[in-house]
């Protein structure tokens, strides 16, 4: 008997990241209408969606969002989904100052709150890019499970803190003998924290959008759809049990053509038996009771003396 739990996550960027060029450059208005489209008709077509096959998401929501489009984020909260943070402004983490770095965890943890989201949060990083210290940061923030490290495909683990990466990327040639690098990794120390794993193989944007997002935006759903459904086949029969974390946007799954790849693959993932749907921080618990198997990343590097 196949254990698989299958879930929506979404990055709910809206202008975020674009009103927010991150080089003192202006925002372009074109962008920022795409990302109110996203936010408003986006958010809405999916939420139908989910409503028709019964999904509960997980909504990653820049605190931006939050403040920009309050009435539908109630909209969210009232059907029941996951919400979780995102940054402020979709800020890329490995850019930010320590200080920057907890002011945004502090700010954006404080607006969900007063939005009425209620309990402990997951957290996605923005662009998938996070500091050495982040790790630390998520565990003091008391954050309950981390959607960005890519240490495995299909199955949840504990997150390990980053300072095993740093010793590797600190020396110039010109500064040292060639002594001084040639050492192995360090082992990974396993901090408290859970990572639900991102993929960017498992996601609309590289795809699907326009001039950003290392495709011209231009690709046939149809190619997405068959890509999800190879890594899918793959993992069904090679595990027993499982986790198929999907990640999109509104702005780019909120389109006509791609919320018709979404139909198809929640119809034809409903046909596998063991099939789950739930949210990621659904996920998170099951693997803390035992209930899924996971990874361990010490052992598998076999590092854990
Ligand atoms: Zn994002």
């Amino acid at each position: 008997m196949k254990k698989v739990l299958v879930g929506y996550g979404i990055d709910l960027d809206a202008v975020a990241g674009w009103i927010d060029t991150k080089d003192g450059s202006p925002a372009d208005p074109v962008e920022i209408s795409r990302g109110i489209f996203g936010a408003t008709i986006g958010v809405d077509r999916l939420l139908k969606l989910f409503a028709k096959y019964g999904i509960k998401a997980s909504w990653y929501v820049p605190a931006h969002t939050a403040e920009t489009f309050p009435s539908q984020m109630l909209k969210i909260l009232d059907d029941k989904h996951e919400i979780g943070l995102h940054g402020y402004s979709h800020e890329y983490v490995s850019q930010l100052s320590e200080q920057q770095e907890r002011d945004v965890l502090a700010k954006s943890i404080a607006v969900l709150s007063t939005l009425g989201v209620k309990g402990r949060l997951g957290w996605t990083a923005p662009a998938w890019t996070t500091s050495m210290r982040t790790v630390h940061l998520l565990e003091e923030f008391d954050i309950a499970y981390d959607h960005s490290f890519m240490h495995h495909d299909c199955m949840l683990y504990r997150t390990p803190y980053s300072s095993y990466v740093a010793k590797s990327t600190t020396y110039k040639y010109e500064d040292c003998l060639a002594a001084d690098w040639m050492t192995p990794m360090a082992v990974p120390e396993l901090s408290s924290l859970v990572t639900v794993p991102a993929n960017w193989h498992l996601d609309d944007w590289p795809p699907f959008a326009a001039g950003d997002g290392g495709s011209d935006g231009f690709v046939d759903p149809h190619v997405l759809e068959r890509m999800w459904k190879d890594h899918f086949e793959y993992c069904y029969a090679e595990y027993d049990e499982f986790v198929f974390p999907l990640s999109i946007h509104p702005q780019i799954s909120g389109k006509p053509q791609v919320l018709q790849m979404h139909r198809r693959i929640i119809e034809w993932l409903n046909q596998f038996e063991g099939v789950e749907w739930c949210t990621f921080g659904e996920m998170v618990d099951r693997f803390q009771k035992g209930q899924i198997q996971g990874f361990d990343v010490r052992k598998a590097m076999g590092r854990h003396a």
